[in-house]
Order: structure tokens, then sequence, then C-alpha cells
């Protein structure tokens, strides 16, 4: 099956909510500005539209408290990089992996984890907790079209919904409802996801104003 795009989606929509995780959010360790704010409109968000979905999906970065998971955190004694090494982030025993408490999770009927051991951005890296990748359960469900959110829009975000599209997902980006680390990697991540078919959307009642 190739990519759709909204137009030829005819199957159920599900919204995946990338990483709204303590590390993520302002006082985390790889603390994102707004990432509160979002966290708090995603529940907004849920409970309005909660009905528009067959499906709501939570993603975890899940890293293991010892050694660098894979090359993902620093050696000892040394410094992330902020490309490839990044500063100790959602450990799985510590509270920065848990999820934001502002994130309503009512709603949410999927969890997935990614990172176990090694480097994973896209929440389509994780699985279910009875070990089922994310694109197959999301098939099983009937779902081709997914609404993409979370943290961090330049990275997670960006590399969950270039990764819908190559599991021939329609996606759509959901405008107020996500949190990049810079402006700059930001807006290029948005730029590469259009180019990838994704299309910005602003759902009512979304984004202020
Ligand atoms: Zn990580």
């Amino acid at each position: 099956m190739g990519p759709t795009d909204d137009m030829t989606a005819t199957g159920a929509r599900a919204l995946l909510v990338v990483d709204v995780q303590n590390d993520f959010v302002e006082g985390g360790s790889l603390g994102v500005d707004g990432g509160r704010a979002v966290a708090r409109a995603i529940s907004t968000h849920l409970g309005r539209h909660h009905d528009d979905y067959a499906m709501v999906v939570a993603s975890r970065d899940w890293h293991h408290a010892e050694g660098t998971n894979g090359g993902h955190f620093p050696e000892p004694g040394a410094e992330p990089d902020f490309a490839t090494t990044w500063p100790v982030h959602c450990v799985s025993t510590e509270d920065g992996s848990d999820y934001v408490p502002d994130l309503d999770l009512t709603h949410v009927g999927l969890h997935v984890k990614k990172g176990q051991g090694v480097p994973a951005y896209s929440a389509f890296e994780g699985t279910t907790d009875d070990g089922r990748p994310l694109a197959a359960v999301l098939r099983e469900a009937g779902v081709d079209a997914v609404d993409v959110v979370g943290i961090a829009t330049d990275h997670c975000v960006r590399a969950t919904a270039l990764d819908a599209r190559q599991e021939g997902f329609a996606v759509r980006l959901l405008d107020g409802l996500h949190a990049g680390v810079a402006p700059a990697t930001s807006t290029a991540a948005v730029a590469e996801m259009e180019d990838a078919g994704v299309v910005r959307a602003a759902v009512a009642g979304d984004v202020p104003g």
C-alpha cells in the first residue's frame, strides 16, 4: 500500500501523542519551552475530540538506567553533543520518564514504549506492552490516518510523522499541539514533514485566538 492522503483516507483515524513526558517539559533534563502548555492543550483537544478517533496512542521514550542506550547518552565524563548524544533522560525507573501530570490519559487506549537500550525517535520504533509494533496495531484497527501531536516538533514528532508517511498513513500535524526545542530546527522539521505529505491542520478550539 502506498502513502495515502486525506482525500483518499477512508478508514479510521488515530491520535498519536508523542513523548509528553516530564523530562521533555520545563524543569526536565531535556525540557522544551511550551511543553507543559502543549500537554494541557492536548488534554483539552482530547476532551473535545476523543470521539473523532478510533484509537488514542501515547508513546514514551523509555531508556535503561545503565550504559549509554546504544550511544544515545554520553559515555561517563563526556558531554552530550545534542545531535546524537543527549543528557540522560527518560530513564524508565525515574520520574522523568513519567507522563506529564497535565496530560489527561483518560482516553489513551494504547501505550507504546521505545528506546529500551537504543536510540529511538519515532513512535513507530516502539512496541506495545505485549510486544506488537505500532504500525501493525493501527492497521489491525482499520486506521489509515493519524494526527500527530507532542514533543519535540524537531525530533520525535518529526520522526513519528515521517515514519507514519513511510508506513502509508495519511498524516496531519495539529497546530498548537506540539512544541519544539528550537525555532529554526522546528521550522525546518515542519517543512520536511510537509514535503513528505504531512498536512498541517488547525482543529477548532486548539489554538487560542
Ligand atoms: Zn531518548
